[in-house]
């Protein structure tokens, strides 16, 4: 296997900073490396990798304040259909420890279980709309009510569920620490989906995503803007790469334990 070689440089600033397109294994001085996953290697693998690298860059970058640095972390992850949600959140899970909620999930095992619920989610999933917030908001707030430490995926997906969530979040007295926006143009989205080949991955139903995202998710990351949230995260390299700059910016908006 052939190691694709480009380093992630890590100093004590770069914990912030967003390197260029990399993937990379093993530290080397100043530098970090990620092995290269040449062939097509499974999301957990690579998860596993991107995982290694910011743990690496991370400890590097921050010295011996690393791990003072894992704090509860509550965050939501926004981005378009492909943009590597569920994949990222894997690797952010196993990092700061935090609960994923992804409502795709929940509710594509609502519609494999052949519930009330799966029943009517199924139809507006297979035409790439979105499901009424009357479902969604209960399976969410039931969901956020037991975890200190989330990752949402998936949802807000619109202004009104966002605050809903807000309100929720008040509520409970668990503020968020960041929205992580993984950007990527949509044609690669088109194009990642098209391989990736789910039920509702379509050409047609992928548009249609697309477009909703668009015109009533994308509002999402103006409302975060805001409220100082929004991390503006490049998403169009290698999931490793994507994983260091995701953890690296997540790290920089985290302060230690106590102070
Ligand atoms: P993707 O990010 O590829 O669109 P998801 O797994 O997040 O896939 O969602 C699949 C489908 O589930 C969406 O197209 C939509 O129909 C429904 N869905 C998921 N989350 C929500 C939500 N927060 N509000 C409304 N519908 C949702």
């Amino acid at each position: 296997m052939t190691i694709q070689s480009v380093r992630l440089p890590v100093v004590a600033s770069a914990v912030a900073a967003r390197p260029a397109k990399a993937t990379a294994a093993a530290v080397s001085g100043d530098e970090v490396q990620i092995s290269g996953a040449p062939t097509p290697a499974s999301a957990e693998q690579l998860a596993q990798q991107g995982t290694a690298a910011a743990e690496q860059a991370a400890t590097h970058g921050a010295g011996a304040g690393a791990a003072a640095l894992r704090g509860p972390l509550r965050m939501i992850l926004v981005g378009p259909p492909g943009s590597g949600k569920g994949t990222q959140a894997k690797i952010i899970t196993q990092f700061f420890k935090a609960t994923h909620i992804s409502t795709g999930e929940l509710l594509r095992a609502e519609v494999k279980q052949g519930t009330e619920l799966g029943k009517e989610a199924q139809t507006y999933m297979q035409a790439g709309k979105l499901v009424p917030d009357e479902i969604i908001l209960k399976m969410v707030d039931g969901k956020l009510a037991g975890e200190e430490s989330f990752i949402l995926d998936g949802f807000p997906r619109s202004k009104a569920q966002a605050e809903h969530l807000d309100e929720t979040l008040a509520k409970l007295g668990k503020p968020l620490t960041a929205v992580a926006n993984l950007m990527v143009d949509d044609e690669i989205v088109v194009k990642r989906l098209k391989e990736r080949g789910r039920q509702d991955d379509t050409e047609e139903i992928i548009r249609e995503r697309l477009q909703v995202y668009h015109s009533q998710t994308e509002p999402v990351t103006g409302h975060y803007q805001l409220q100082s949230l929004l991390e503006p995260v490049e998403a169009e390299g290698q999931v490793a790469q994507v994983g260091y700059n995701v953890i690296t910016q997540l790290n920089s908006r985290l302060r230690p334990q106590g102070c």
